[in-house]
């Protein structure tokens, strides 16, 4: 997929450009506890000052419904302040249009190295489906307009799709990363493409499935998904974690050679007593108050055959219940192979919030090749979706 891109833009002297950003990120005691999503989109709003641009930052933050104090940006302004040593004025206003008077004013006074953000955009309860001309009406504070936030790329909201329909747009130097690097995967991947796939959210994980099957050379099955197989199967699986909704459905894509199923796993209790493996090859037996938490040590084994050839990786999705020991060794040793491998011969992304927090803990993740910011756009990516916020910076 071929988008515009910040790099093609000539002339940024004095421009505004209008940024929006995913800076929805997580607050403790009225802190920033998480700074990834503001470090992932620094070169963006960098480069674009080193150009000569004025930049007005666009982001939301939580669900809030109106105004509403402590969803405020002002945590987020002021980290950002300090990560990049720049002085960022946050612009709290109520009204659109009394908003866009005092944004243009305030950026017309603005100093060459500092940064407007508008406050979190959900105050306004037209941006969530572009209403009453929204999006038109921001555009006007702007010459140009920037998409950073990969995570946002498939709301179709006043702030992504409604302001692009009416400046020239452009992918920022983040969105940019992220959609070279996952056309990687479904465009040509190298050989073979092993695809790891667990996690809970069945409806977002069978859609990367069924699209994936036809480019992926290997797909290793856990967590919800082999529950559900199972399940489907007749076996008994206590109060494992499954998706009836997806009976049919799973058992038809699971049958595709390419699928790879753990041949053990563990059992147990959710608090981790009576921890036990069990091979796929003997008869089942889960009681009714256990469930399956994890693949088991010989499917571990098998998995890291795959991941040790590959040559593009696609992990997304945990491998069982890995907040609660001793379920958390098939997910750790998963993250660890996909890491080493990915540092060495192989292109290796992942994507969602508890993959990434499972990379956190054995802390690899310097060593993925892409570490996608958008848990929910990466798999409707992977899916062969066409994401609204890309539509309209496609060349
Ligand atoms: P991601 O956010 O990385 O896309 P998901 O949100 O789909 O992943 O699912 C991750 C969650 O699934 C984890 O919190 C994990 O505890 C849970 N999970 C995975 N396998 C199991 C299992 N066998 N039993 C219970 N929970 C599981
Ligand atoms: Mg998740």
């Amino acid at each position: 997929m071929k988008i515009r891109t910040i790099k093609q833009i000539h002339n940024l002297k004095n421009k505004r450009v209008l940024v929006r950003v995913d800076f929805n990120v997580p607050l403790e005691k009225g802190k920033v506890a998480e700074d990834a999503r503001l470090i992932a989109s620094l070169p963006t709003i960098e480069h674009l000052i080193k150009k000569g641009a004025k930049v007005i930052l666009v982001s939301h933050l939580g669900r809030p419904e109106g105004f509403d104090k402590k969803l405020s940006l002002s945590p987020v302004a002021k980290r950002l302040e300090n990560l990049m040593g720049r002085q960022v004025k946050l612009l709290k206003i109520e009204r659109l249009k009394d908003y866009r008077n005092e944004v243009v004013d305030q950026i017309s006074k603005m100093k060459n190295d500092e940064v407007v953000m508008l406050e979190n955009i959900r105050f306004f309860p037209d941006e969530a489906k572009d209403e009453n001309n929204f999006g038109k009406t921001l555009s006007g504070i702007a010459d140009i307009f920037v998409l950073d936030g990969f995570a946002v790329v498939h709301r179709d909201s006043g702030s992504v799709t409604g302001v692009a329909k009416h400046l020239p747009s452009y992918a920022g130097l983040l969105l940019e990363k992220e959609i070279v690097g996952l056309s990687k995967a479904i465009e040509k991947p190298k050989k073979p493409f092993v695809l790891v796939l667990g996690g809970a959210k069945m409806e977002t994980k069978l859609p990367v499935l069924k699209n994936l099957l036809s480019k992926a050379d290997y797909v290793l099955i856990g967590g919800g998904i082999f529950n559900t197989y199972l399940w489907a199967k007749g076996c008994k699986v206590g109060k494992s974690l499954i998706d009836k909704e997806y009976k049919n459905e799973a058992l038809k894509l699971l049958k595709n050679k390419k699928v790879i199923l753990p041949v053990d796993f563990v059992v147990g209790k959710e608090n981790g007593d009576k921890a036990r493996v069990q091979d796929t090859s003997y008869k089942i037996q889960v009681t009714n108050n256990e469930a399956i938490y994890d693949i088991g040590p010989q499917t571990i084994r098998l998995y890291a055959r795959y991941i040790k050839k590959a040559q593009t990786i696609v992990w997304n999705g945990a491998m069982g219940y890995f907040e609660q020991k001793p379920y958390d060794v098939g997910t750790l040793s998963i993250a660890r192979l996909v890491a080493s491998r990915s540092k060495g011969k192989a292109f290796g992304i992942i994507g969602g919030g508890e993959t990434l927090q499972a990379m956190e803990k054995v802390k690899m993740m310097e060593f993925v090749d892409l570490v996608s910011t958008g848990g929910g756009a990466m798999l409707e990516f992977l899916s062969g979706q066409r994401l609204p916020g890309l539509k309209l910076l496609t060349k």
